[in-house]
Formats: structure tokens, sequence, C-alpha cells
């Protein structure tokens, strides 16, 4: 039954708000609803066809998204875009590297992210995407008869920070409240329901072959825990270049030299519609006219098999790349998840079949739906209508601060749930100190040093207080999109600072293993440089409070006890300077048990309080 809402202001019965997902594709967009009977996710069509080609055709000022778009692109290619998701958080530069042939011009602009160029303006990646978007968003709102306002959006496992941020902002340009960037094949698996139930872990492959991208993801799924192990994949193999596979034997068959663009562009449609209808018969003919002569292609399923055998075994390299840097075999994978419209071509199906020979091989959706599919279902979970679901993302690494001797001290441990937050409480380790420098890590070593600085900065303004009297209470809040709020506030006087950063950016999976490596290899080392830098601190701590002590008292003390004292202190800084953490915790014990007798004389609260409580 639909839930039914009442607007108090007007009295008026309002609908409650569709739940959407959208797989934003380098090819084709879908976007996707979930049904209010039953809970389960479908793909919103018009006239028949769920699929959007991620195209645009620019008309002088209008500009035209999807089929519409692709039939211009015979007679346009000049005035039509394409592959925008390509362009998507990339610099000029970036793009220069890769080996792209795009139709359409792109041009490099001030603030480094590329730009295209259509007639005499200039389009960013972001506004050509909301276009697209926006475009999907009319066609659900037709369907729907409601607004479509708050959504889920997939990308790339791969994608960076910068792109998925683009595509968020994407998402905002288009009118949208974009709830969550998911991962294509987090949604994949939401869709056959792996992941939905509280159930034992699974290894899954996600086999992504798009139009023009391939994407192979190992991921391992508990608890609604979706942890991506591996990517691997090849940015420029897909459905595009069985096309061109084709078409080269037909050029060749029939000597199709000099074809003008758009002549080279029927070609194309007609391969891609012949590699289509051989998915399910086994011969393809047409007649197309190809320099002014009509031409009778055609193509079974022999030929098809023997033009793209050697771009499917590349796909299985890729696989075999993302299973080892997974550290697992082969036949650790439980379940296969085939996506994307290429993989409804047999021989890709087989060959992954036999790849990945123990799995149970989920096909039984439509590929080219499922993506869109399963961002509707997170989309379901996040508006609360699956009480039962977890939230699913987890933070790769720790994050915390720098404290006294260059410790790293975690808040925010490594696998916590996100959104998440944390709060402890700190004080200073200088007496009047004013000014408390705030250095904010991430990773698993003990020593900041070695972990990865994400940001500074100095709480100011504290009003002078004995060293370890200020109660500084830091807190760390990160969101579900992954940004880190760091605040600290002295409750004392309620000097308040914060900030923002990004843990994640411009980290890849890559990185964030090396960084765990890193902390398994080292970690007795580390334990062992913990142990001698919180033994120097408390020396240097019990030295300072010392001096001040002999400052403030000199009439309790008589020469040899300052002597005995001064020798006592040497004692200390010669087992720091030697870095010996057994000799650093005796020699301040020394110490220590030295000045009690004077200690407990005058009391001095300072002494004990300048032991207690981590300083920064
Ligand atoms: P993307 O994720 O890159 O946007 P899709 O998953 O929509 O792409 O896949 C598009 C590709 O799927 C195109 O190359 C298209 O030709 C191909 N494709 C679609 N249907 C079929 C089919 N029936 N048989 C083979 N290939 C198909
Ligand atoms: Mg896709």
């Amino acid at each position: 039954m639909a839930r039914i809402s009442i607007d108090l202001n007007s009295g008026t019965i309002t609908k409650p708000q569709a739940v959407i997902g959208i797989d934003l594709g380098t090819t084709n967009s879908l976007i996707a609803s979930i049904n209010e009977s039953d809970r389960l996710p479908y793909c919103i069509t018009q006239d028949e066809a769920s699929i959007v080609p991620s195209a645009l055709y620019f008309d002088n000022q209008d500009i035209i998204v999807g089929h519409a778009a692709i039939a211009q692109m015979v007679n346009q290619p000049e005035n039509t875009i394409y592959s925008v998701k390509r362009l998507m958080g990339k610099s000029y530069d970036d793009l220069q590297n890769l080996n792209h042939n795009l139709n359409y011009t792109i041009v490099d602009t001030e603030d480094q992210l590329v730009k295209v160029q259509i007639g005499g303006k200039q389009y960013s990646p972001i506004e050509l995407s909301a276009h697209i978007l926006r475009k999907l968003k009319t066609v659900a709102e037709d369907k729907l008869d409601n607004s479509v306002k708050k959504v889920v959006i997939t990308v790339p496992a791969y994608f960076n920070d910068s792109q998925r941020q683009a595509t968020r902002d994407a998402g905002k340009l288009a009118g949208m409240d974009v709830l969550r960037i998911i991962n294509e094949p987090t949604a994949a698996s939401l869709a056959y329901g792996i992941g939905l139930k509280g159930e034992e872990g699974k290894t899954v492959a996600v086999y992504d072959l798009g139009g023009g991208t391939f994407d192979i993801s190992i991921l391992y799924i508990q608890n609604g825990i979706f942890e991506v192990l591996a990517t691997n994949g090849d940015t420029y193999l897909g459905g595009d270049d069985f096309d061109k596979a084709i078409m080269a034997l037909w050029i060749e068959e029939h000597s199709l030299d000099n074809l003008s663009s758009s002549e080279n562009q029927l070609l194309r449609l007609t391969a891609e519609e012949g590699k289509k209808h051989l998915s399910h018969h086994d011969n393809y003919t047409k007649t197309i006219a190809l320099n002014g002569v009509e031409v009778n292609l055609s193509l079974n399923v022999e030929q098809l098999n023997d033009a793209i055998k050697p771009l499917i075994d590349k796909t299985i390299v890729s696989c075999k790349s993302a299973i080892s840097d997974a550290e697992i075999e082969v036949n650790a994978i439980q379940e296969v998840i085939l996506v994307g419209g290429s993989t409804r071509t047999s021989l890709v199906k087989n060959s992954v079949a036999t790849y990945f020979s123990q799995a149970h091989i989920n096909d039984e959706l439509n590929p080219d739906e499922v993506v869109a599919m399963g961002a509707a279902i997170e989309a379901d979970i996040l508006a609360g209508n699956r009480k039962d679901m977890l939230l699913l993302d987890v933070t790769p690494l720790s994050l915390g601060i720098e404290t006294l001797g260059g410790l790293m001290d975690v808040l925010i441990p490594r696998n916590n749930k996100i959104p998440t937050k944390l709060q402890k409480e700190y004080t200073t380790s200088v007496d009047g100190q004013v000014n408390l420098a705030v250095n904010v890590y991430q990773g698993e070593r003990e020593m900041v040093a070695d972990n990865r600085k994400l940001g500074e900065f100095v709480l100011s303004g504290i009003p002078a207080m004995p060293a370890g009297l200020p109660k500084v209470e830091m807190t760390f809040m990160l969101n579900a999109d992954g940004i880190l709020q760091v605040s600290a506030e002295e409750k004392r006087s309620g000097v308040k600072q914060e900030v923002q950063m990004k843990p994640q950016y411009g980290l890849s999976d890559m990185q964030i293993k090396q960084m765990l490596e890193a902390s398994i290899v080292n970690a007795q080392e580390d334990m062992d440089r913990r142990g001698i830098a919180e033994a120097t601190t408390e020396g240097e701590q019990l030295i300072y409070a010392t001096h001040k002590f002999v400052k403030e008292n000199e009439d309790l003390l008589n020469d040899e006890n300052k002597l005995v004292i001064n020798q006592l202190i040497e004692k200390i800084k010669d087992a720091i300077s030697v870095k010996n953490k057994d000799s650093i915790v005796s020699t301040t014990e020394d110490l220590n048990s030295y000045s009690r007798q004077f200690a407990e004389k005058v009391m001095d609260k300072q002494i004990s309080k300048a032991l207690q409580g981590k300083k920064i």
C-alpha cells in the first residue's frame, strides 16, 4: 500500500516522494524506481525502452538528449556529443595521456578542468551530464506523475573523489538531491539481492562489459558491507570495439574505402544492429547505400566470434589480474554478476562461465538494467523503507590526530561504518598555552610521520591556563560521502575551530592497500617506537614539572636536594637521547620517587595534573 502524507499547512494530500536510482552510463543511462506494493525495483521506460543513450545533439539553442541525438549522429556528427562520462572530473592534461579519439573538440580552461567546444560555446562535462540527468528526470516525472528529487547515482568502483564529486554536482545542477553516490558493482549485487540479508560473507565478481568500457570488480560482501577487494579493466574496451571489428570485416569484404563521415556512422550503426541480432539469431543480412551503391552486408555467429575473440580474451586477462590483486583463487568466487549490454553476446557469456567455472552465474536480470535497479534499492534503503537493512559504507583507513611525541591517536578506526561521529578529550602540554595545533592524519602506523597528513589547523584564543587544565574536545564526523569534519572546542572557554577535509581525495585502492600492508609489516617496530615515544613524553613532562616545582618551591629544597634532582634529570635526558625505553621508564621512575617526598609536602596538583590525559 502506498503511503500518503498530508501537508499540514495547506491541508492537501501529497504523494510520497518517488524513490529513484540512476545509472549514468558512458553509452547509456537508465532511471529506476521501486514498486510500492512489493518493493521490487523496475526501470522506467519511454516508448517501451528503458535505455536513454548518453548522447547529446546541439541544434543551435536546443540540446536534444537520447535516441533523437543518436539519430543525428549520421548526419551531424560534429554536433553530437557522447562518452561524456570519460571526461568527468578530468583535466585537459589527464586526457592528453589517454588515446581517446572523440569526434568533438575538448579545450583546456583556467580552472584546470576540461571543457567541450560546440559551435561558439564551451560546456563542462558536469553541465553535459546534467542535461542527460534532466532528460531522465523528465522521463520519470511524466511516467510517475510525481516529482523526482531525491536520487542515488552510480559510478564505477574505480572513480576517484573528483569524479564522484563531478557526478554529484551534475545531479545538483539537474535539480536533484543526490542522497548518495554508490559503486556500480555494489548496485548490481543489490539488484540480485546479494548483500541484502545479514548472510554469510560472499566473494563476488561483477563483470561489466558496456559500450566503451570494461570493468571487473571483486567484492567481499558481508552484513551489508560491500568491500571492494580489487578492480581491473580497460577503459577503452567494449561493445563499440565489437562494432569496429565487424566494420573492419565488411570494409575489407566490400572494399569500402573512403567512406564519408556520415557513411561511416551508418556502417557503424548497422554493425551494432548486426551484433545485437546475433545475440539471438545465427545470421544477419542488411542492404545499405554506401559510396553511391547498394551493398549487401551479411554476418554469421562464427564470423562474429572470430572477430571478437581477441577482445574477449583481453577481458579474461583483466579478470585474472583482479583475482590476483584480491589475493584469492578464481574458485573462491561464489557468484558472478553479468552487467552491461555486451554481456548479451553469447561468446562473452560462455567465456566468463568457462573462466569462473565454479561460480554461479547471475544473468537472469536484464544486464542493461541491473545497475539502475540496484541504485533504486539503495535509494529505498536510504529512504528508510527497508528498516532491516544496514547502511553500507565503511572507512578504509583509520583517522586521527597527532599527539605529543609524533604519535598517531585514532578517533575513527578503520572499517568503522559511516556515517559516524566520534569524540575524544585532549589537553595542553605547556603552561599558558594559548594556541593548539591540530594535525589530522589517516593511516594505520603508530607514528604520524608514517601516515598520510590530511590537514591541519590551529585552535587559537585559548585562555592561558596551566598545562593539563584546558579541556579540548575533538570531534570527528565522517559523513556518507566520505567528507570529514573536524572540530576542536576548548570546553572551559568555549573557543572553537572547525575544518572539513576529504580523506579519500586522490587516494587509490592500491595506495590504501599499500598503507595497510606497511602497517602489518612494520607492526612490531611501530609498537616499539610508540613505547619509546610514550616513555619520552612522560619523562619530558616530569622534567618540565620538576623544573617548575623547583622554581616555585626553592625554600623547601636544600643544595643537596637540588643536585640530586639535576642528576636524575640528566639521567632521564641521557636515556631519551639513546632511545632506550626501559631506561627512560626507570630513570623517570627514579626522579618521580625522589621528588615524591617534596610533592607530598606541598600537594602540588600541577605535577599530577600534568601527567594526566593525552597532550597534543
Ligand atoms: P555503458 O555501461 O557503457 O553505458 P551499456 O551497458 O548500456 O553501456 O552497453 C552498451 C553496449 O551494449 C553497446 O555496445 C551495445 O551495442 C551493446 N549491446 C546492447 N544490446 C546488445 C545485444 N543484444 N547483444 C550484444 N550487444 C548488445
Ligand atoms: Mg554501465
